[in-house]
């Protein structure tokens, strides 16, 4: 029989039933090393105990009231996100597309507040903002947007880490009103930028008055070794949108605005039934009670570090191997060749890792991994890509 499953996912044949710190198991028992997170989302592993007992101590209490309603997790949570960024003027909801979509909303807000009631959104080459018609329109990818026209107008495309090409699109487009951009690229190829770029990038937008815009989805919350990536270049933008490692594994998303950008939306701008609700909320502020008392940011800073090294060491030299980059534990290894069926040689070798733009293997695993972990990774997936290599030279 076909299944009623719609068929969109690519799906490896494994499926999981439980999960222990970086590992998990499949209902034969077999054991696997997570070094993907869910895809950068279960930032402390599986079955943290902190992160389950919040979970169960809430739902055991109230699961879900409304935002008609105050909800202290909420108030506590974004309080606790407003000290770590600098910023403020939170809104939470259930994904990263809907918290990019919360800021694409807000640029044209905030434009339209000044008379443009255009506004165009500066948006980079291999980005990605999500799947909805708004965030498809501003992710740099022809292939998820192919068929799906006509998208939302108002966004122009420059190059990544090209502050002239930006201030270039501003000189030919009078109604930019934003830039939105990933301080590290992950599915465009676990791509970073360069401090000096999101310096100048930030200088521009308080020059021009534009909302510099940076989408954390997934290299926030502790991931590259800071609570936010862009935190290592010194900058604090106008809105961040967050969403995969904040609760956990709970569904998640949440936009701050600061500076020209708070204050922006009043009430009846805009809204969700589901987002910020009580369960979810708790689970985000046990993620950050973890990550703060297990000094999982600084895990990550080591941890990935000595991954990169290693990877880096054992790849060393090879024909095929373009790049090991990224940072913390948000890391890429490009290869000069298409190199998918690596997720799946990986899974039946004990690893889950994934491949994105068909030619980086992408490793998001817990920010709880150790030494030893990591050197499992390496020892796993090395000889893999040696072995693939090999075979298509
Ligand atoms: C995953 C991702 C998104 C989309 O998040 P969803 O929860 O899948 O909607 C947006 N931006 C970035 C940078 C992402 O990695």
């Amino acid at each position: 029989m076909t299944s009623p499953l719609a068929n969109i996912y690519a799906r490896l044949p494994v499926a999981f039933t439980h999960g222990q710190g970086v590992w998990l198991w499949d209902a034969q028992g077999r054991k696997y090393l997570d070094a993907l997170a869910g895809i950068g989302v279960s930032c402390l592993g599986h079955a943290h105990p902190r992160l389950v007992a919040a979970i169960s101590e809430q739902a055991a209490r109230v699961i879900h009231t409304s935002n008609i309603y105050e909800v202290p997790q909420q108030t506590e949570l974004a309080a606790r996100l407003a000290r770590l960024s600098g910023m403020r003027d939170v809104v939470f909801n259930n994904s990263g597309s809907e918290a990019n979509e919360a800021a694409i909303k807000l640029a044209r807000y905030y434009a339209y507040q000044r008379g443009n009631t255009h506004a165009h959104i500066i948006t980079m080459d291999s980005s990605w903002h999500g799947r909805t018609l708004a965030t498809l329109a501003a992710t740099g990818s022809d292939k998820a947007r192919k068929g799906f026209e006509p998208l939302p107008s108002g966004f122009i495309q420059v190059p990544y880490n090209d502050a002239a090409a930006i201030r270039a699109a501003g000189d030919a487009e009078p109604r930019v009103a934003a830039v939105l951009l990933e301080a590290l690229q992950g599915e465009g190829g676990i791509r970073p930028s360069d401090a000096a770029f999101l310096r100048d990038v930030r200088q521009l937008c308080t020059e021009r008055g534009w909302l510099l815009m940076i989408d954390e989805v997934q290299s926030g919350i502790g991931r590259t070794g800071k609570w936010f990536a862009h935190q290592w270049a010194d900058i604090v933008p106008d809105v961040m949108t967050l969403a995969k490692g904040l609760a956990g594994g709970v569904p998640i998303g949440a936009m701050l605005a600061a500076g020209p950008a708070a204050g922006v939306f009043t009430p009846g701008s805009h809204g969700t039934t589901f987002g910020g609700g009580p369960l979810v909320c708790a689970a985000g502020l046990a993620v950050l009670d973890a990550l703060e008392s297990e000094h999982l940011l600084d895990n990550a800073h080591a941890v990935g570090g000595h991954l990169k090294a290693r990877l880096a060491q054992e790849l060393a030299g090879l024909p095929g191997v373009a790049e090991v980059r990224g940072r913390g534990l948000m890391l890429g290894i490009e290869l000069t060749r298409p190199c998918g069926v690596l997720a799946l040689r990986a899974l039946e070798a004990g690893l889950l890792i994934n491949v994105t733009r068909d030619r980086v293997v992408r490793l998001l695993p817990p920010l709880v991994l150790s030494r030893a972990e990591a050197d499992q990774v390496v020892d796993i997936l090395a000889p893999l890509i040696r072995q693939f290599l090999a075979e298509h030279p």
